[in-house]
């Protein structure tokens, strides 16, 4: 929301310290309360003057907004509801053993349309800010267990890249939460000005929407081929040096008959051969008016072990949360919306 404080960087807080004419370390105190301390309440942040929260309080709002709804799966899995300034997004945080992995969305739907993706059926409506973003990690009940972020819920993130870059600044610096980049990974279906400007810009992971290593066929399952064939993708991301600490993956949603052939493997091995990556594949969940087909566990398992026999890193990711749509591709805020 415009005149919320999270979300902001250090830089934005001494610009608004500066404006109202509070002391300078008053910036200091803004981002270690609202990142560090997750403050909800100027009220509570005692080392403030009583005038300051005041004028906080006159002028801003924290920003901190608890999720509105929450399902949770069989398996463990929530999706969370949150209201944003022009609609809702959904969330879903999901517990695995010693681990627990946020979902967390960049925008409210989806420009991209692809084919087999309930946000893209939603179609857009409205990017979410850097405050929106963060908001989802900040405000999630289970915060204190969170161990890995992907940005893979509604929207695609490239198309939102500055919020999104805002968010991870946050949630990596110093100054604010101080986490290790290499807990974040951010998707794309290969929006490639805004993917190099990420490889050279951030330390986080990069996980790129594959689903098919053929022109015609993914450009019939990703409108975006048109603009940015996967050659071209694959091409920018071989100019980058993936020896480092950060990870480049490939997701690859598997439909059953169509992405999983021989002629897919030998593709996929002469495009990926020698890159240093990982591919995960992921199951395709059924969607209303859509013909593609899952596939069963055993046309998985054959079709990453004929992906592994070829060099190629790729393991299976369970599929989570599928009882409440908050799998892979089901998200979508359509109803809240009355769209
Ligand atoms: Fe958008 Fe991602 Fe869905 Fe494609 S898969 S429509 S990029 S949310």
């Amino acid at each position: 929301m415009d005149n919320s404080l999270l979300g902001l960087s250090f830089d934005e807080m001494k610009q608004l310290v500066q404006k109202h004419d509070l002391p300078k370390f008053t910036a200091n105190q803004l981002v270690e309360w609202l990142y560090k301390k997750r403050c909800r309440n100027f009220d509570d942040m005692t080392n403030l003057s009583k005038t300051t929260r005041q004028l906080l309080n006159d002028n801003y709002d924290t920003g901190f907004h608890p999720p509105i709804k929450v399902q949770v799966s069989n398996d463990g899995t929530k999706k969370y509801l949150f209201h944003v300034e022009d609609g809702y997004v959904e969330t879903a945080y999901i517990p695995d053993r010693d681990r627990a992995t946020l979902c967390v969305s960049s925008q409210v739907g989806c420009k991209m349309g692809c084919e087999f993706c309930q946000t893209g059926k939603q179609g857009f409506q409205t990017q979410l800010s850097a405050g929106d973003i963060i908001n989802q990690i900040l405000s999630l009940p289970e915060f204190e267990n969170l161990t890995n972020f992907v940005f893979m819920g509604m929207g695609e993130p490239m198309d939102n890249y500055d919020a999104v870059m805002r968010c991870l600044e946050i949630m990596t610096s110093e100054w604010g939460l101080a986490m290790s980049p290499t807990r974040f990974t951010v998707s794309t279906v290969g929006v490639i000005p805004f993917m190099k400007r990420f490889m050279k810009e951030s330390k986080c992971n990069l996980a790129v929407s594959m689903h098919s290593p053929f022109h015609d066929e993914r450009l019939s399952l990703m409108p975006v081929e048109a603009a940015y064939p996967i050659s071209e993708v694959i091409h920018a991301l071989r100019q980058h040096d993936w020896s480092g600490q950060r990870r480049l993956s490939f997701e690859y949603i598997v439909f059953k008959g169509l992405n999983d052939t021989k002629d897919h493997v030998r593709e996929l091995a002469r495009l990926l051969g020698s890159m240093r990556c990982r591919v995960n594949l992921i199951r395709f969940h059924s969607v209303p008016g859509v013909s593609l087909q899952s596939p069963s566990d055993k046309d998985m398992v054959q079709f990453r072990d004929k992906l592994n026999d070829k060099g190629i890193i790729a393991t299976i990711r369970a599929s989570r949360g599928q009882d409440i749509d908050a799998a892979c591709g089901l998200l979508s805020t359509r109803n809240e919306m009355q769209l």
